[in-house]
């Protein structure tokens, strides 16, 4: 089975389009690609639109992302790191967290993740205002 790329998304995948919340994240679409009752991970695209981020959080599962586009920031702990194409970027349990594009250009990220996986915690923005531009 192929599941074709159409316009901004995929055949067959409904966008999920996150409702802003300024302050936590904003302008994040996501696409569900793979998730089954067969097999324990899920598969996920995040397209983050230019100035978007994702919201600070941590929790239990770990995730593995790897950026199919863009560039952007990542917060580990509290220190950010510039992304790009091809670059992985693994979050460890509990490891403080946040994604956000450059104001020029969308960052599109594929995310893998355990189907079980515990609920995120959110983390008080102090440590993340909405990240500027390098
Ligand atoms: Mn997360």
């Amino acid at each position: 089975m192929i599941v074709r790329k159409s316009g901004p998304g995929w055949d067959g995948v409904p966008i999920d389009l996150y409702k802003n919340e300024p302050g936590t994240w904003q302008d994040v679409s996501r696409h569900i690609l793979f998730s089954t009752g067969n097999s324990a991970f899920e598969t996920r695209c995040f397209e983050l639109a230019p100035g978007g981020y994702s919201s600070h959080e941590k929790h239990e599962h770990e995730h593995c992302v790897v950026v199919l586009s863009g560039c952007g920031k990542v917060l580990l702990d509290d220190q950010w790191h510039l992304i790009g194409p091809e670059d992985v970027v693994i979050v460890e349990p509990w490891q403080p967290h946040q994604f956000a594009a450059t104001e020029g250009e969308s960052l599109r990220i594929l995310c893998i993740v355990n189907r079980d996986r515990d609920r995120p915690v959110p983390i008080e923005n102090s440590l993340a205002p909405r990240p500027s531009n390098h």
